[in-house]
């Protein structure tokens, strides 16, 4: 039931991207968070298969798999290494996404065309003073000749060091609010363009996080993406399919521990057998089997609506907060069936919980989540 989302040609594309995942991303993941950087050949490996392109419509070079398909290219590669997903996922849903919504024709051309060659984007948004509350952001774009002069600080941009481009918001009319925004794809070559400070993390270490300034960056009035002063929006609608995104993210996140766990319990002994048969430790099991599944269907449903071009606002935040909820609870399970071997750095399991915190706080908090949930509900 859950795999009709997807054609048979993108299933059976899925199943290479599993192997890739396994064969060749998951033995680099402890290095990658210990080094805190995913390696080139590992970009270029996903460059090769075709997953920057897959997203992308045939018009513009790419492949134009659906959204369903990507939602599960990102659970495979975030069970081997959720720093590597956040690589594609960011250029996909958070930079490409906005320019397949709301870009003019000749934006679309000029970058989508490149993310499907593998160049990666990311999504500035977030500002020291502006987080929950984004419509607070002050990055100032003020019109001069045929374009806008952008200056302002943005905080916590995944794919930082790695991304070619980045879409942006910033003020246009500052007396308007959030109606006075509007969202630009700014080259990271501009000049003015830089990025002050590289931020340290808890988990998803290998993922690029970085503090950006603008000064003076000059940026064409055709860079703008939709209109100007509705940035607001572009970039509310970008998150909805990110959030579907994140959701993915924690499932692989807490598929790949929950593998690891299982594993674990069947080989050690204690108390003259394996801990797997103490019926307390199967009882874990199948509450965290069973929450995983629930919060995979939640997440494969939005993405299927996504798909349809129907109302997400909901769902979208649904399937993020549970199944963020769901690899938190499970990671933090995972780490105790390792017992006193689980806390500590030999084993992955403490890695995994790690990771599966960021899932709960980007792309609006699991508060922030409630909010819109609630508020949708509501005005029903
Ligand atoms: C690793 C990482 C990567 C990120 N990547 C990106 C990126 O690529 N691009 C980008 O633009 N941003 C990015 N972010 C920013 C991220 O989306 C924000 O950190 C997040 O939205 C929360 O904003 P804040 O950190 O300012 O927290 P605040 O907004 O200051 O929130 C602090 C606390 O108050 C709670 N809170 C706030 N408002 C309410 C409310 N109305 N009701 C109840 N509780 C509330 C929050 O839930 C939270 O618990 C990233 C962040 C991190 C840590």
């Amino acid at each position: 039931m859950i795999e009709a989302a997807i054609s048979q040609e993108e299933a059976e594309v899925l199943r290479y991207v599993k192997e890739f995942a396994q064969k060749e991303v998951k033995p680099l993941a402890r290095e990658i968070d210990i080094k805190k950087e995913v390696p080139q050949k590992l970009i270029q490996r996903m460059k090769e298969l075709g997953l920057f392109a897959s997203y992308i419509p045939k018009e513009y070079g790419g492949a134009g798999l659906s959204f369903s398909f990507l939602v599960r290219v990102i659970e495979e590669l975030s069970r081997a290494c959720p720093s590597t997903a956040l690589v594609l996922d960011g250029a996909l849903t958070l930079f490409a996404d906005p320019l397949i919504m709301f870009g003019s024709e000749e934006l679309k051309r000029r970058y989508l065309t490149k993310v499907a060659e593998g160049a990666v984007g990311g999504l500035a948004l977030t500002e020291p003073n502006a987080g929950s509350d984004a419509a607070a952001i002050t990055t100032s774009a003020v019109r001069k000749g045929n374009g806008f002069v952008l200056n302002g600080n943005k905080i916590f941009i995944s794919n930082g060091r790695i991304a070619k481009f980045f879409v942006v918001d910033a003020v246009t009319d500052p007396s308007k609010g959030h109606r006075g925004i509007s969202t630009f794809v700014v080259d990271a070559d501009t000049p003015g363009f830089r990025i002050s400070r590289d931020i340290q993390k808890l988990g998803i270490r290998g993922s690029s996080t970085v503090e950006l300034e603008f000064h003076d960056v000059f940026v064409p009035e055709e860079n703008i993406v939709g209109e100007i002063n509705k940035g607001f929006k572009v970039v509310m609608d970008t998150l909805d399919s990110g959030r579907i995104g994140i959701a993915a993210q924690a499932l692989g996140i807490a598929q790949g521990a929950l593998e690891e766990a299982v594993d674990y319990v069947k080989q050690r002994k204690q108390f003259g057998q394996r801990i797997a048969d103490f019926q307390g430790i199967q009882f874990m099991l199948a509450d965290m089997s069973t929450k995983l599944e629930a919060a995979r269907i939640l997440t494969y449903k939005a993405a299927e609506i996504w798909d349809k071009h129907e109302d997400a606002v909901r769902i979208s935040s649904q399937a993020k907060l549970f199944a963020s909820d769901v690899a938190m609870q499970i990671t933090t399970d995972c780490l105790q069936l390792f017992g006193g071997y689980g806390y500590t750095t030999d084993l992955d399991a403490e890695r995994h919980m790690r990771d599966a915190k960021i899932t709960q706080i980007y792309e609006g908090t699991n508060q922030i989540q409630r909010v819109i949930i609630a508020r949708d509900l509501l005005k029903q």
